[in-house]
């Protein structure tokens, strides 16, 4: 393996949430240019390495995101609000994708997946009754205000 494919690859194994080739190419800090960076990951994902899938977000538009293969094949919920993944853990869908090759003679050799919408933490924040977050627009008068 090339030296920028080794960098690739490790740069995906310590991130913790599936990065688009923009996002990897901040991290190879200049050791590699941005086609390089491409071809990399379009290598690891041909050789097993890593997978991806493609993410629309209305915040950033369509990318491409890679994981490495060492975490097993997951999927991923993305949070519209504050634009972190969230690892919702190995995949479920097998048993799903057997019954549909059984039931269509279909052969399935992939399936791609998110989810998005809002985090806990951010829907919390739009629907929790105690969390004591000050709203800024509030003005009635709060006691001794005098005029
Ligand atoms: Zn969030
Ligand atoms: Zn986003
Ligand atoms: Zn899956």
């Amino acid at each position: 393996m090339t030296r920028s494919r080794a960098l690739v690859l490790k740069i995906l194994e310590g991130a913790a949430e599936p990065l688009s080739a923009a996002g990897v190419y901040a991290l190879v800090d200049g050791a590699c240019d941005q086609a390089t960076v491409y071809r990399s990951l379009a290598y690891l994902e041909g050789a097993g390495l890593a997978e991806s899938f493609v993410m629309h977000c209305d915040a950033h538009g369509t990318e491409r995101y890679y994981s490495s293969e060492k975490l097993g094949h997951r999927h991923w919920f993305h949070c519209s609000s504050c634009h972190r993944f969230v690892d919702i853990g190995a995949c479920r869908l097998g048993p799903l994708v057997g019954e549909l090759e059984a039931e269509r003679g279909l052969r399935i050799e992939r399936h791609a997946l998110y989810l998005s919408g809002l985090c806990a933490d951010c829907a919390g924040r739009v629907g929790g009754s105690d969390a004591s977050v000050g709203s800024p627009g509030h003005d009635h008068a709060c006691g001794g205000t005098s005029g």
